[in-house]
């Protein structure tokens, strides 16, 4: 490379974003809980691969969606032609695996995944095109109950979450036999009506004439919110269905509303249709959206297996949950090792690791032996790293096979706590201190004795 020729930086994909060390804790914090939640309610996780054959989405989404039509990231393996997608989402992949690896042959199987999706979208507040979900899949399941199942599942998520401003919409979108008779008739009445049907509606006029009640253009919302309703097209059993997911979550104190023009976005979903929505993130405000797929995995080449599931948007969430204060732990250690000298360095080594063995998360500062840094820069560093205390091998202490372990975390007017301990009980002072301090200061306690 030549001398003067300025080096042009190489910087991120637009609508991909890295997740810094300064939300490193908040994402951490999601994530245990949304562990610990799905487990108390007997669902497995499931890993599949963020590459898949194109055809399982265009297949499996119907062509007639957005992820379908604009949204998926396809490619050509150079080696083999084969046609792959980043997937757009996870439902697919579930299904497939499930099937490729005959998951349901003993019964039911309630499965969840996270991880990365990707989408071609316009980037914009809560809308990118590397973005993270968390779903459920619970396959082979035929009643209500588990739709039911599945919505309180995410409401206990919101309560851990902190969050509050979270409401649900429900709607039924019945069979394919109801929804044929409804979309006849909605047909009908979008015609009578062409004049202000936008270009996106008139496209989908014949195609999915559905996703036209799920438009956003303000000047078609009246002619809209006059069309049939598919919940009047519905027979007895799906009626039946509907009811019974009402009923669990009324007896359970779960508030929902229904929204008669709540459809979805995949052509694979029947029956049971929901979405979590709040009203503090601007239009980006579904936060969650799941429902019944019965069709699915027969039309994927499987026995007829009834399914239900949702997927909710991390980032999203994240964001809501900034809103309300949520407090987490920031990224701070327990310890800063503090040395000065080769022999106190080495010593330092064996003493940051006791420390780790003792359940103390330790910083050891590093740096050359001949040029370790002064005693004062390197408090600095260890006040600025958060830790709680700083421990300080220098050549006293280790001729005495003691440490000192200074306070860095006193309130004003307090005396500043330095004590000198022999090496073997540091650990165990570190984590009295600490124990001790968990009463009035529980922002950051690692230890769990
Ligand atoms: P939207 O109408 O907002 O485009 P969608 O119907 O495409 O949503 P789903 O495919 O149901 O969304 O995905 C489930 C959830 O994933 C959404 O409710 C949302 O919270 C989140 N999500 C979807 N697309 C994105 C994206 N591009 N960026 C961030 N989150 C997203
Ligand atoms: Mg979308």
């Amino acid at each position: 490379m030549s001398e003067n020729k300025k080096i042009e930086k190489i910087v991120g994909v637009k609508g991909m974003n890295d997740i810094l060390p300064a939300d490193a804790p908040l994402w951490e914090l999601f994530e245990n809980t949304v562990h610990s939640v799905l487990k108390s309610y007997g669902f497995q996780q499931i890993r599949t691969p963020i590459v898949e054959p194109t055809a399982l989405f265009s297949r499996g989404l119907g062509e007639v969606t957005d992820i379908v039509e604009k949204e998926m990231y396809s490619f050509t393996d150079s080696l083999n032609g084969d046609n792959l997608t980043l997937r757009p989402e996870s439902t697919a992949s579930v299904v497939r695996a499930a099937l490729e690896h005959n998951l349901t042959y003993d019964g039911p199987k309630r499965l969840w995944y996270t991880g990365p999706m990707f989408r071609h979208e316009k980037p914009q507040r809560g809308r990118y095109r590397q973005f993270h979900q968390v779903g459920a899949e619970a396959l082979g399941f035929t009643g209500p109950d588990i739709d039911a199942e599945l919505i309180m599942m995410c409401q206990r998520l919101w309560d851990d979450l902190g969050l509050e401003d979270i409401r649900l919409e429900l709607n039924s979108i019945g069979n394919a036999e109801e929804r044929n008779k409804h979309r006849t008739d909605l047909i009908a009445y979008f015609e009578q009506h062409k004049e202000l049907l936008d270009t996106d509606a008139q496209r989908r006029l014949h195609s999915n004439p559905l996703r036209i009640l799920d438009t956003k253009n303000p000047t078609m919302q009246d002619m809209v919110n006059a069309a049939p309703k598919l919940l009047d097209y519905l027979g007895e059993e799906s009626r039946a269905h509907f009811e019974g997911v009402q009923k669990i979550l009324n007896h359970n104190n779960i508030p929902f509303t229904i929204n008669p023009r709540l459809v979805r976005g995949m052509d694979y979903y029947n029956r049971t249709v929901f979405e979590w929505v709040t009203d503090q993130l601007g239009s980006q405000g579904t936060v969650c959206g799941g429902g019944r797929y019965d069709p699915l995995i027969e039309m994927f080449g499987g026995k007829p297996t009834p399914a239900c599931g949702f997927a909710m948007g991390v980032e999203r969430l994240l964001e809501l949950m900034k809103a309300s204060g949520e407090q987490y732990a920031p990224n701070q250690c327990d310890i800063y090792l503090v040395h000065q000298g080769e022999a106190a360095q080495l010593q330092s080594f064996v003493m940051a690791e006791r420390l780790r063995s003792a359940g103390l998360d330790v910083v050891l500062h590093c740096a050359s032996a001949s040029a370790g840094g002064s005693f004062k820069s390197q408090m600095k560093k260890a006040d600025a790293s958060g830790a709680a205390f700083a421990v300080i091998i220098g050549e006293d202490e280790v001729a005495n096979a003691t440490a000192t372990v200074k306070s860095l975390r006193t309130a004003e007017g307090e005396n500043t706590q330095q004590v000198t301990i022999p090496f073997d009980g540091v650990p165990d002072y570190v984590v009295d201190q600490i124990v001790g301090d968990h009463d009035h200061d529980h922002d950051h306690v690692h230890y769990h004795p």
